[in-house]
């Protein structure tokens, strides 16, 4: 048969950085294995891309207009996570649904051999279909969590056919398990699903139960962070880090190995104040040197609250006096891969998004687990009950989003408890910590020549080549 080169992939990212940060690294692995890959993105998303991706000569950018001044965003907010209030919410959802139109007629004008999109784009499938060629789908979460939305039932806290049963510590709104049910009925149309986790972390067992209930396939490609190898891939990502990687790195190389907590809840949280006050309370109590990143207000909330000139009412008199050695907050976007990278590094407060998940996993990091949104609390089973690479915080509250008003606060004592219980090196922290280590080789592991999520993309290639050829 002729030789007919490399693939020519088109990868099109949604605008948040959970889901722009892991899909643009996919893109580079193929690229690395020698594809050609456009990702389709906006003005300034390129500009993040450009400064942080790995460069491969394979690998392009195209950017289409992203209409900011037709719904009223100020210019260069082309992105949810650069957004604190619904009302911006909604605009930049608004302004993502007319990328449509452009983003089909430069695909339909160069027809790539394979698409790779956000869940979040349905309207992909339409477009595959017309050119007739495949699609896959990613959606940034594991498969265990895609699982357990397909196998968890409205009535009840307990999915009982999973291959560890599990009980849920709260239930999903009813909108999200609406809105995520019909995206997955468009995913499941798809040639298959891109996952960014690694085979020994998500389990056999979860990709045959997969496979099983859905008849659909999965490949797993990651931790396609790992792809990032310089402190400058790794520093800047998703957006601009408000605080550089020299005074993070500085900072942690004057504290002990394993001695500093670090607390992020992703880029979509924003707590409201009292819950803000009882983490300062609890991280205090714990008396654990920590580095805390507070995202800062935008918008319409930002000027609430300079309205109101109540600078830092979510922190206790003199925490900021009692703290100046121990603690480190950052306001705004944090290095996160360069922070949970460092040694001095203890364990992580997360929300359990994916991309943290799997980057603390790859650092060997163990989490006390908190999440919030999304499908977050399905992350926190998988990474206590099913793993044991954490401890849940006793988050009860599960939200449509990451903001707004909040009715079940995670009080102090409950925060300074579950630090120390992974902290305070105990029997119970110390198996926790061996577990974290091991998986974090095996995430190693997992993307070298030869290793399991290796080989799936080799596997997967191979795939799309003969689709490609068969056409012939
Ligand atoms: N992130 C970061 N700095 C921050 C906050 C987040 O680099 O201050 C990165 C984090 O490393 C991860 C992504 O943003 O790669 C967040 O994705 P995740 O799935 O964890 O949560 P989401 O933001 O989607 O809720």
């Amino acid at each position: 048969m002729e030789e007919r080169g490399p693939l020519k992939l088109c990868f099109i990212h949604f605008l948040a950085a959970g889901h722009m940060i892991p899909l643009c690294d996919i893109a580079t692995l193929f690229a690395s294995r020698g594809q050609h890959v456009t990702i389709i993105t906006t003005p300034s998303n390129a500009q993040i891309l450009r400064k942080s991706i790995p460069s491969q000569p394979f690998l392009r950018l195209h950017s289409v207009h992203f209409p900011s001044e037709e719904v009223g965003l100020p210019d260069g907010v082309e992105n949810i996570s650069s957004v604190s209030d619904l009302h911006n919410l909604t605009k930049v959802f608004e302004a993502t649904a007319m990328l449509q139109p452009p983003i089909e007629h430069f695909v339909e004008q160069q027809p790539p051999d394979c698409i790779v999109a956000d869940f979040l784009f349905p309207w992909v499938h339409d477009l595959a279909n017309r050119l007739n060629i495949p699609r896959l789908v990613f959606n940034g979460f594991s498969l265990f969590a895609i699982c357990a939305i397909h196998s968890a039932s409205p009535d009840s806290l307990v999915i009982s056919t999973l291959p560890h049963p599990i009980t849920m510590n709260a239930s999903p709104p009813k909108e999200l398990t609406e809105f995520l049910e019909k995206m997955l009925e468009t995913a499941l149309k798809s040639y298959g699903f891109i996952v960014n986790n690694f085979t020994e972390l998500e389990g056999q067992e979860y990709i045959q139960y997969y496979e099983k209930t859905t008849g659909h396939r999965a490949w797993h490609l990651g931790p396609a962070s790992l792809i990032r190898r310089s402190a400058q891939e790794k520093a800047e990502r998703g957006m601009e880090s408000v605080v550089s990687m020299h005074e993070c790195v500085t900072w942690l190389d004057s504290k002990p190995d394993n001695s500093v907590v670090y607390i992020c809840f992703g880029s979509l949280c924003h707590f409201p104040d009292h819950q803000l006050y009882e983490i300062a309370c609890g991280i205090q109590a714990s008396d654990h040197a920590f580095i805390w990143v507070v995202p800062e207000k935008k918008g319409k909330e930002q000027e609430q609250d300079e309205d109101q000139d109540q600078d830092e009412k979510w922190l206790p008199k003199g925490f900021h006096q009692r703290n100046a050695k121990k603690g480190m907050i950052i306001r705004g976007w944090a290095p996160q891969m360069i922070i949970l990278g460092h040694p001095a590094i203890g364990c992580f407060v997360t929300h359990c998004g994916w991309n943290s998940t799997l980057e603390a996993v790859s650092a060997g990091i163990p989490m006390l687990t908190w999440p919030v949104h999304g499908e977050q609390f399905y992350n926190e089973k998988l990474i206590t009950e099913v793993r044991g690479i954490g401890v849940e915080v006793g988050a009860a509250e599960w939200t449509s989003i990451g903001f707004g008003e909040r009715h079940k606060l995670v009080s102090r004592d409950s925060i300074e408890k579950g630090v120390r219980r992974l902290m305070d090196a105990g029997d119970e922290a110390m198996q926790i910590r061996r577990r974290a280590q091991e998986f974090a080789q095996k995430a190693r592991e997992a993307v070298r020549e030869g290793g399991s999520s290796h080989n799936n993309l080799t596997a997967l290639i191979d795939d799309l080549i003969l689709l490609r050829d068969a056409k012939l």
